[in-house]
């Protein structure tokens, strides 16, 4: 099921942590409301795959 929460497009630049909002607009500074997605974790994220590898090339 998909959340209508949105979270501050500028958040990391003006505040101290994620604001979240159901509206377009950050309430705190106005900046764009962005969808929160994607979720920190996402079991089908499709570029997992390519982030691990790239990872294994590192190391
Ligand atoms: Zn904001």
């Amino acid at each position: 099921m998909k959340s209508d929460i949105r979270i501050c497009s500028a958040w990391e630049d003006v505040h101290d942590r994620p604001v979240y909002t159901l509206s377009d607009s950050c309430p705190d500074c106005g900046a764009d409301a962005v969808n929160s997605a994607p979720a920190p974790f996402d079991p089908e994220d499709r570029h997992g795959e390519y982030r691990r590898a790239l990872k294994r090339r590192v190391r």
